[in-house]
């Protein structure tokens, strides 16, 4: 956690000290424009022409866009339960491509100005370090050299192509390709039931794909609680066209104008199927090749991450990394607050990253959010916990919604009862797992969320009921066995 700032040394005072930032995502840009408002001399440089990384430019920002209209799709057809029909929409698919590039334009475009406004440097172009002090950087028209005392590697990631599923065939699309929206294929092949397959997949089965998700482990987004997951793979049922688990794309190959994919499992042994497209989500890899890392003293993990402490620095004194290339997991808020952490640190601030819960969020619907531990971390790890689960279907809020699919859901720490993690499935997870991240930064007990007056009707009231469930006080549901508060 960022602890209480203390003022930068009197040398920086005097000459602001030089920091170049390697990648404007997330990480980046919160780096540099921290950087900044510090009053160091701040280079970003960066391929694109505007601040905003993977990102603003192919992930968290477009896919939202698109999550969004689609889910306006998905509430009119729900609508017709509440006596409410519309016609069957008219996708204009020019017009949903540049609404998303407009929302991506406005905020490039505002990342850019606010950079100005700092008087950041921004260097449009690909970077490399050329000793522990210099970059060079290659832009449209010459070769710059970029000298700086300090430097932040936030570099990012990419999507990992297996060998396997390698083929060069635009009917092959990583996450990039798929959220460019050329068309929406008559079938569609999903690699990988994670966060990017699950979120696309929904954006292309409610355009009107028929959409096979594949996916190697027992279960859809395997890092997440199997209670939470259920909602949603209930609801995915019924939308996508199947979902395979404990089946691996074992190759691909262009056929008949198509994609044939050979799917290997315990019960499919080399099946092949045929699809109009297929979408490779199987992971991230960190972008550390071609950064010119071999003439610096950083070290990279055989995964390709960058090995940092808990100040975000390199094993090279004057380089620091942040962000998905400085390992899991890849989110964009942990880039931000990383970069945050790594800045004051090399002005000598008492600043480490510590978080006790970075929260995920799968912004599917229903939406599945987490922060802190999970149950079935504590069961790996074997730390004893007690769990309280409060159902949606009990959620006023929720009916009046007609989306009582969901749960929220508290683990606790057996006798101190405090709060070590919270996991929400339903409508608005994602916003309401802010409520628990504070909680649980504040040490929260489960008694505090309990005594806590909620808004009535509100989704957010579920926390509370969870807790107030754990002594078996919730006004709508009855737990089987009670506790005292203490
Ligand atoms: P992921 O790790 O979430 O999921 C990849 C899935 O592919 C896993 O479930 C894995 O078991 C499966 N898989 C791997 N190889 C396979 C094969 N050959 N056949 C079938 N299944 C296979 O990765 P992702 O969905 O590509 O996303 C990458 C990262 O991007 C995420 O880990 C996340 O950090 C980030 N991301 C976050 C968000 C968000 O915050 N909402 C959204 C998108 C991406």
């Amino acid at each position: 956690m960022t602890t209480e700032a203390t003022p930068p040394p009197p040398s920086q005072a005097q000459q602001p000290l030089r920091l170049a930032v390697l990648g404007a995502g997330p990480g980046g840009y919160a780096a540099a424009f921290h950087a900044a408002d510090l009053g160091m001399n701040v280079t970003l440089i960066d391929d694109a022409p505007q601040p905003g990384g993977v990102c603003l430019y192919r992930g968290c920002i477009p896919s939202k866009a698109l999550l969004h209209a689609t889910h306006t799709i998905e509430e009119a057809r729900a609508a017709s339960a509440w006596g409410i029909t519309f016609a069957d929409p008219q996708i204009d698919l020019d017009g949903l491509r540049g609404w998303k590039q407009r929302v991506v334009d406005r905020l490039t475009r505002g990342l850019g100005a606010l950079g100005r406004q700092r008087k950041i440097r921004y260097l449009q172009g690909r970077g490399q370090f050329t000793d522990p002090h210099t970059l060079h950087v290659r832009t449209a028209d010459e070769l710059t050299s970029v000298t700086f005392d300090y430097a932040i590697v936030a570099t990012g990631s990419l999507p990992a192509m297996p060998q396997a599923l390698r083929l060069d065939s635009p009917l092959v699309m990583d996450s990039t390709a798929a959220l460019e929206l050329e068309d929406v294929p008559e079938t569609l092949l999903i690699v990988g039931g994670g966060y990017i397959g699950l979120e696309l997949g929904s954006v292309y089965a409610t355009l009107g794909s028929r959409v096979t998700v594949v996916e190697m482990t027992t279960g859809l987004l395997p890092g997440a609680d199997r209670d939470l997951v259920e909602p949603l793979e209930k609801r995915l049922r019924g939308q996508f066209h199947e979902i395979l688990l404990n089946t691996r794309v074992a190759a691909l190959e262009e056929h008949a104008g198509g994609i044939r994919a050979t799917l290997a499992s315990t019960e499919l042994d080399n099946v092949q199927r045929d699809f109009s497209k297929v979408l490779v989500a199987v992971g991230r890899v960190p972008n550390s090749r071609n950064l010119g890392l071999e003439h610096t003293g950083v070290q990279v993990t055989s995964r390709g991450f960058v090995t940092v402490d808990h100040m975000l620095r390199t094993a090279e004194p004057s380089i620091y990394a942040i962000g998905d290339i400085a390992g899991e997991p890849m989110l964009a808020h942990k880039a931000t607050h990383e970069g945050r952490v790594a800045v004051e640190a090399m002005l000598g601030q008492p600043s480490i990253f510590d978080p006790t819960g970075i929260p995920a969020v799968v912004f599917t619907d229903p939406e599945i959010a987490w922060c802190g531990l999970t149950e079935s971390q504590a069961r790996e790890r074997g730390i004893e916990i007690e769990i309280t689960k409060f159902p949606w279907a009990a959620s006023g809020r929720t009916i009046t919604m007609g989306r009582n699919d969901g749960v929220t859901k508290l683990i606790v720490e057996p006798g101190t009862q405090r709060i070590l993690g919270i996991g929400i499935a339903g409508t608005g997870a994602g916003e309401l797992i802010g409520e628990a991240v504070v909680a649980l930064e504040m040490g929260t007990r489960v008694q505090d969320l309990h005594l806590t007056i909620h808004a009535h009707p509100t989704l957010s009231e579920t926390l509370m009921e969870a807790a107030s469930l754990y002594y078996n006080q919730s006004p709508h549901y009855i737990a089987r066995t009670s506790r005292a508060a203490e």
